[in-house]
């Protein structure tokens, strides 16, 4: 048995069961989710005779790190591995001027949606993660680091709104086990509006990203397929119900690659596009990925860009690049070694 992911109520049924109190599950549920401990051993207010009895029965993780890399910018990735011997790449960026330490999680083992731009589409789809290997994920940086996750963002391998389900139940456990607030989480999307429909009703506390990536349906459609389905018309009405059932602003992100998608009439398209959406813009430059030869604009064109966007009145950011030189920043995980 595995005791991460095992909520307070799960651990005081498994210790009554072996006929100790409900404080343990407490002291436990404060190693695994505070203190981040990798063994019962480690547990060292328990007797030592219960934490042999304990080990006998359970153990705190069955997943491994395969390779850590750490950038010179202070950025750390993971690759970790499951039982199933399948693995995903999780990030931990830290920025010198923030107190924050934010975890980028993978929320499916490879990504069927297939962007033109991005390295996790390249190698297909194999699989979802439950619930319990999403947060391991989590654990994994709090356990090699000794420190503790304050912000998550679902923007690693995978689309989160094609695994809804598993998404909402870690988002539960952040909230109640690790003590992560529904603000502090960001789930980004590519655009999967029965997802975002029901985040709606579900009246969502997390900030909802939007990938956007060009301000018009032919544009969009040549870089991500997706656009077929969910055309970008019905996925503003989708976004336009979100914030009016949430009350909640949304961040739209948009790629710039130079030449397609960075150019002053694209601003100016983009900014009548968002005009009535209550959003923020986070303007992500392009990360070189092998298999495709986009590249991003200058930082005039950036700046360009960004003063176009301004003007119409929106607050925008551009993402700071986090970790290129280990493939570490937006788009690079492939969820393998190269
Ligand atoms: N599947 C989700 C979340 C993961 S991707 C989504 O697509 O939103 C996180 C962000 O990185 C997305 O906005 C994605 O479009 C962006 N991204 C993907 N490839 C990139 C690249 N090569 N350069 C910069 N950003 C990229
Ligand atoms: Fe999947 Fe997001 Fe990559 Fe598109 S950008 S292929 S949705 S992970």
């Amino acid at each position: 048995m595995i005791l991460s992911g095992m909520k307070l109520e799960e651990l005081e049924n498994l210790m009554s069961g072996l006929g100790a109190t409900r404080f343990r599950a407490k002291q436990i549920h404060n190693w695994i989710y505070t203190k981040s401990v990798s063994s019962i051993e480690e547990m060292t207010n328990l007797s030592k005779d219960f934490r042999e009895k304990l080990s006998e029965i359970a153990s705190v993780t069955d997943i491994k790190i395969k390779v850590k890399q750490v950038s010179k910018d202070g950025t750390i990735k993971y690759l970790v591995e499951y039982p199933d011997g399948e693995c995903v790449e999780t990030v931990l960026m830290r920025f010198d001027n923030r107190a924050n330490l934010t975890a980028c999680v993978s929320s499916q083992v490879g990504c069927a949606v297939n962007c033109s731009f991005c390295a996790t589409g390249k190698g297909g789809f194999k699989r979802n993660l439950n619930y319990k290997e999403i947060i391991e994920q989590v654990l994994v940086i709090q356990r090699d680091t000794g420190l503790k996750v304050t912000n998550i963002v679902f923007m690693g391998q995978g689309e989160p709104l094609l695994n809804l389900d598993n998404v909402l139940k870690a988002i539960e456990i952040f909230n109640n086990d690790f003590q992560i607030g529904a603000r502090r989480i960001t789930i980004s999307t590519s655009g999967i509006i029965p997802g975002i429909e029901k985040l709606a009703e579900l009246d969502m506390q997390s900030t909802l990203a939007i990938s956007l990536h060009a301000p018009g349906h032919e544009l969009r459609k040549e870089i991500m397929p997706i656009e077929s389905k969910y055309p970008i018309t019905d996925l503003k009405k989708a976004l336009k119900n979100y914030i009016e059932k949430t009350g909640r602003r949304i961040t739209v992100e948009y790629i710039l690659i130079h030449g397609f998608n960075d150019t002053p009439a694209a601003a100016k398209e983009l900014a009548y596009f968002l005009k009535d959406l209550k959003c923020n813009i986070n303007l992500i430059p392009y990360n070189s990925v092998i298999e495709n030869d986009y590249k991003k604009p200058s930082n005039n064109d950036i700046m360009k860009f960004k003063y176009l966007l301004e003007h119409s009145g929106k607050k925008v950011t551009v993402r700071l690049e986090r970790g290129a030189d280990i493939d570490a920043a937006c788009g690079q995980l492939r969820g393998k070694q190269r």
